[in-house]
Formats: C-alpha cells, structure tokens, sequence
C-alpha cells in the first residue's frame, strides 16, 4: 500500500478550506527530531492500526511483548527509554522505516487532494458531527462491543480516507466491554478490566481557555459532568465524554465505566450524557457542525440539544428551531425488531429531560409526544427512534431488505402514505478494506491492480483485475492464510485449557486440534439467539458424520460474546463448548474465547467457508462476510441483511431461498435441512472436487467471483460515498438528487 495511498485524488484540488485536522496532531509534527518522538507521533494516531508496514514496526521492536499487550503501542513504547529504542532500531535496521511511515503520517494528515474536496466541497469547514455510542477502531483501544461500533470505526476511517470534514462523538468506558472466559462447564463469566488512560491514544480536548473541555447536564435530582477526550483516528477526531469527574456522585462517576451494562435508568443517563453532552462538548470546542448524523438511536437527544441552541443564539421559535435542526440531521437505525429499540417511562424522561424541556418551552405531554408513534397516547414510552425519525429530514436502514422491514415497522409514522412512500431509504454497510485485508493479499492486490487502487475501492473496475490471477497462486495464499490462523486457534485453546486448569494432555492436544487439509467453516458473532448458532447442530447424526467422512471432512470454528444477562444466548454457548467432550467431535468442532476485533480479524482471514443463519429477517445487514471477502473466504449465509442483495448465484452460497414461516420453530426446522442440504450437495462436493494440480479450480472460480462483485460494493468508503452524495451534501444545503429526503 505504500505507493497507494487512499488520500490522494487524481484530480486537482478545488479552492475549498479544508476541514482542518487534529490540532494536537499539527503541534506533534512541529519538531519531532528523535525516533522515540516519532514513534509516539506514529502510535498516538490511530492511522497505524491500518497500516501493515507501521503495525510491523511496533511488533518487531519486541514481539513477544506486542502480543502480550494487545497490540497496544503506547503500553509497548512506554516498556522503552529513548536510548534502549535508538538502540533496538539499529540492531533491527528499522530507522528508515521509521522515518518513512511517519512522513506517510505528515503527508496524509496535509494532503488536500481528497475525493471529498471534489465531490463534496459544500461540507467546507462546517463538519459532519457522527454520534455512536460505541466505535470499533482497533482492539487496543476497548470502547465498543460488536457489530455496531465496528461499523462506526469503518465509517470514520474511511471518512478519513476520503477527506470528508468530519469528527465524531462517543462515550470514554474505561472498562469497556468485558472479557469472556468460559469455565470447565462452558459457562461464560465476564471480567471487566479498567483502561489505563495513559496507554490508551487520548488526551484531554481543550477548549479556548486552554482547560480541558467539561459539560454539565441538568436533571430533576441534580447534575450530571463530563470531561471531554479526543482521539486522533488519521484526519478525523473522535471525542469521548467520560463521566469519571470530580464534582460527580459516586454512582455518575461510573456512569459511563461499562457498554451496555446498565439497567434502563443507567442507560438514558448514558444517551443523556452522548447526546446532549455531546453537543455541548462540540460547541465548547468552537466546532460549528454542518450535518448531525446520528448513529442508531443511542444519541438522539442530541436533537433536542441543538434545537435549544438554535432557540437560543438563532431567536427562533421552537418549531422554527426543530425544522432547521431536521434539515441538517440524518439518522440511521440498525434495529429490524420494535423490541430492539430504547423506550423511556414518562418517570424518567421528567427527571432527565425535564430541565431540557423547560429550555425548550414545551410541555411533559409535547415532550413525550416527540418520542411516541401517537403523540397523545399516555400509556405510550418514549422511543429514542421514534424521536430520530421525527427530527431528521433524512433517516435510512443499512441494507436493502432492511430498508423494507423498517418502512413497515414505522410506516404508523406516516399515516398518509403508502408502504413504499414511507421516508426511510437505505444505505448498505460496507468495511473498511485496509482494516480487514490481510498482509498478504495486500501484497496479490498491489501486484495486480492499477497503482492508485487504494483511493478507488470504491470502484467495480479495480477489482475485475482478480480474474487475472494465476488460480494457484491464490490457493497458495489462502492456504498460507488458513494455516496462521490454526496456529492462531491452536494457541489460544491451549492457553483456555491451561487456564481452566485442564490436564497436561488437554493442553497438548489442543496443540494439535484441526487440518489445514480440511473444509473449515468459521461462526463469530454475538450469541444473541435470533443468529442461531446451533443451527448446524439441529441433527448431531448427520453433523457427526460430515465432521468425520474419511474422504471429505469438514471442521467448525466458533466464537462469541453473549450479552452478560442473556442467558438463553449463554447457554447456546455452553452447548458448542462443552461438543470437545465428546469424542466425535473434539478437535474438530472448537469453540475459541473473547472474540473481539483481534479474534474476528484471524478468523475472516483465513476460513474456507463463513457461515450465517440468522432467523430471516433479523439481521439488518451484517459484516463479518463482507471481510472474508476480501481475503477469499466464501459466504454461505441465509438471505439475509447485506447477502440477500449480494448473492448472485456465482459468489458464494444462499442457504433456502429466503422463505419465512409465521412460526419460527418450522422457519427453525426448514433452515436447519437447507443448511445441511448446501453443505452436502454444494460447499463439500465443491470443495474436494480437484484437478490434476490438486486445485479446487471451480472453488478458486467462486473465490474470484466473490471478490470481483462484492469487495468494492461492500466497502466502508462506497458507504460513505453514499451518505456523502445523499445525505451529508444535501443536509448541508448543497444539491442532490437523493431518494431519502422529506
Ligand atoms: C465485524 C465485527 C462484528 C460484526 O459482525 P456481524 O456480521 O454483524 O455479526 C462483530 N464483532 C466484531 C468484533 C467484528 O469485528
């Protein structure tokens, strides 16, 4: 990626002010004469974490190390004085390597020549504000949970990597989400580790008075302080509010400690604090936005925040204020079930929201109104969704066939008009590509691609160049891949049994557990039942003897998170884990611990196949196949989310063809014989079929397909192009012809 970086548009510039970066950063580039200084520049900008070339850096200043802390390379640096660094970087020759990624840092951070300041100039030096209650950046950096905040994390690196003037707003939780451990039954138990602040990418976001910027909250029994973080993420600055301030209750001081872990009246003062403190923070740090996108329903107070404020510097009247705010703000909603999205009591919202309705002049009942699908219906909560449709002019589902669940879900809303007329579009999710693609089909893409590749992922053409690859060599990659990541499993099942405390001859199977030779299947997601984990486990017979055929075997990798108080999520866990006992599948069905973006990143690197079956239609997109793409893993998925727009019949594999029964348990029964049904006839005999090379030659066939009419369709900077063209410009008073407005 060297030659290619995404920052730099073949086109000239236009006379438009770049949004301009991170201050800190541009104090960091004054003089940082040492290689110490330009190591810390390197790992104080999150822009590393998608380099290969610069995360190699770090890990070969001490391997051993690199692993042992996560990846984290501030925690690695702070291990070196400045004269044991000069010296380890003479031994290992790493100075102009040094000294070239951290000018590629400087030239990034300076360039210009963005394919936003082309094609979306009108954002100027007004930025796009993007709320997420959580971001997925790296997995040094704990500060979300799964799907959600992964695709926050690739919405603004590519943000970054297309130059769009955008900074983001989140939560700080310094024990993040927790660390699964699975005890001798297979029951998880989760562990919360407190960050340490010093070893994370932070520093305190100042305002004009030099001091670190602080936001109060007023509610009915008191108030509510947040001090502010940044976090450099290349060009964009992501803020944090953290409620760890003196001057709280002890309670509020840990308000903000966990992701999710709350109960409900935890969790408005958590939205309290994104939302409305949120856009207090922007403001104290002179940022003036020009679009609000809101991410979910988490943070949709803050509306109601920028509404005020308009009320307040602008003189306009409360629904004067409410039409401009709904101008300039696009929501987005992940959630395909109405029990999936946050409702407040009336109690609730008086204590929270009460002084912010004062501010605004409106009643209790007009207040809860914003939130409810019939305004004056008492028994009716609020709904954080409900209150993002309202105040946004441009609202969208983040897959095609979500996009029509959510119109019907919503379309009471709208009582006038038809299904298909109700305003909510969709934009499909993508990943960012650098983040997910692995070193060395880096290395394949570089080689065969136009040189300039990475500023035009985004693009079909690119990636036709696949089709040209000598059909070996890319079953010799994926072989290579397949094999880091057995190591990979190998070693983290062992260390499970070590610690559990399992017998010595436990550990050393482990060692040993899997065949590169076999057909391996990857499931990794969150435990929530809906995706069905123990979908492939409906028939053991008939699992028992696919896992066991002499000729074509095939082999299963498991991991995931259940939420800590699901249970039933908890228990399909147990299930999977506790299959090692019995003999039939030990060593060939394996469940691996603590899935995060470390384990996912292995995982979607280097499987055969990666399965989905979620219940039809409840996952809204899903990402996780979008990364194995780019590596040359093949989907086998239900047509659902993303893979009902992106199945073509060449590219990989449906399982049924979308039917849905009323009753769940028959959609259960008919899923579980399709899946079997295309695993039997379909993946296994595709797979073992070989040439006189030993090739897979029709496998490799699909493998191309796959990347050739998915990887530039489902990538993060397509998206965001997308929000772009159809949404930021337009929210921002440029012109568009976009199908979202209202
Ligand atoms: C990509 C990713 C996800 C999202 O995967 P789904 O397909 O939506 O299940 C979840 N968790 C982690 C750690 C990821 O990297």
């Amino acid at each position: 990626m060297s030659q290619a970086e995404d920052s730099r548009a073949p086109t000239a510039p236009q006379a438009v002010t770049p949004f301009a970066g991170p201050a800190s950063l541009r104090q960091n580039e004054l003089s940082p004469e040492s290689l110490y200084e330009k190591c810390t520049a390197l790992a104080r900008n999150l822009w590393w974490s998608w380099h290969p070339e610069v995360t190699n850096l770090f890990r070969e200043l001490d391997p051993v190390r690199w692993r042992q802390l996560d990846h984290n390379p501030i925690a690695l640096l702070a291990e070196f004085t400045p004269q044991r660094l000069e010296a380890r970087a003479a031994e290992l020759v790493l100075y102009t390597r040094i000294n070239q990624a951290y000018r590629r840092l400087k030239e990034y951070l300076a360039a210009e020549n963005t394919w936003s300041n082309v094609h979306a100039g009108v954002l100027g030096s007004k930025p796009v504000v993007y709320f997420s209650a959580e971001f997925g950046i790296h997995e040094s950096v704990p500060i979300y949970s799964g799907g959600l905040g992964v695709l926050s994390g690739d919405h603004i690196k590519s943000a970054s990597g297309l130059g769009i003037p955008l900074v983001a707003v989140g939560l700080f939780y310094a024990q993040g989400y927790f660390k699964q451990q699975l005890d001798i039954d297979g029951y998880q138990h989760e562990e919360y580790l407190q960050s340490r602040v010093d070893t994370l990418p932070l520093e305190p976001a100042v305002g004009a008075d030099g001091l670190q910027v602080t936001v109060s909250i007023d509610t009915r029994s008191g108030q509510i302080l947040a001090k502010v973080w940044k976090m450099a993420v290349g060009r964009v600055s992501l803020y944090l509010l953290d409620s760890n301030v003196e001057g709280n209750s002890p309670e509020d001081r840990e308000l903000t400690s966990r992701l999710y872990g709350g109960d409900t009246r935890i969790r408005i003062r958590q939205e309290l604090v994104l939302g409305v403190g949120g856009v207090r923070a922007i403001r104290a740090l002179g940022i003036v936005p020009g679009v609000y996108h809101l991410n979910e329903g988490h943070s949709v107070f803050a509306t109601l925040e920028a509404v005020r404020g308009r009320m307040d510097r602008d003189g306009f009247s409360f629904d004067d204020a409410v039409r401009e705010v709904a101008r300039q703000t696009v929501f987005t909603t992940h959630t395909p079930v109405p029990a999936g999205h946050d409702r407040f009591d009336g109690g609730l919202m008086e204590e929270h929201l009460g002084p912010m309705r004062d501010g605004l002049g409106i009643s209790h009942d007009q207040l809860m109104g914003l939130g409810r699908v019939e305004p004056h219906n008492g028994s009716e909560p609020f709904c954080m969704t409900v209150l993002g449709l309202k105040l946004s002019r441009r609202a969208n589902a983040v897959s095609s066939l979500h996009g029509n669940v959510s119109r019907k879900m919503w379309s009471s809303l709208w009582p006038a008009r038809v299904e298909e007329e109700v305003p909510i579009g969709h934009i499909t999710n993508g990943v960012h590509v650098p983040s997910w693609l692995s070193w060395q089909m880096l290395q394949l893409y570089d080689r065969l691609f136009p040189v300039n590749w990475f500023k035009r992922m985004g693009e079909p053409d690119v990636w036709q160049k696949i089709h040209e690859c000598d059909p070996g060599e890319l079953w010799e990659i994926h072989y290579a891949l397949k094999n880091f990541l057995l190591q990979f499993v190998r070693r983290r099942l062992s260390r499970q049994c070590r610690r559990r405390g399992e017998s010595d001859a436990a550990v050393e199977a482990a060692q040993s557990v899997l065949d590169p030779h076999v057909l391996t299947i990857g499931f990794a997601r969150r435990f929530a039942t809906y995706k069905r984990a123990d979908l492939v486990l409906g028939d053991l017979e008939k699992l028992a003897r696919l896992v066991s055929d002499p000729d074509r075997p095939i082999q299963v990798i498991f991991a995931g998170k259940s939420h800590p108080a699901d249970e039933p999520g908890k228990g399909l866990i147990r299930t999977i884990a506790n299959l090692h006992h019995d003999p039939r599948f030990a060593g060939r069905i394996v469940f691996v611990e603590d899935y995060d973006i470390n384990v996912c990143r292995h995982l979607i690197q280097g499987v055969d196949v990666w399965l989905n079956n979620p219940r039809r239609p409840l996952e809204a997109s899903g990402t996780s196949g979008q990364k194995v793409v780019l590596n040359g893993g093949i989907n086998c998925s239900i047509l659902d989310g993303w893979w009902a727009e992106a199945f073509d019949g060449r590219n990989g594999f449906a399982i049924g063809r979308g039917e849905i029964h009323s009753n769940p348990e028959v959609t259960d029964a008919r899923d579980a014989a399709a899946l079997y049904d295309v695993l039997e006839k379909e993946v296994i005999p595709l797979f073992y079929e070989r040439d006189a090379d030993g090739l897979p030659r029709q496998w490799i066939r699909m493998m191309m397909n796959s990347i050739s009419s998915l990887a530039w369709r489902f990538s993060s900077h397509r998206m965001v192009m997308d929000y772009a063209r159809s949404c930021y410009v337009p929210a921002a008073g440029g012109l568009s012809c976009d199908m979202h407005s209202r």
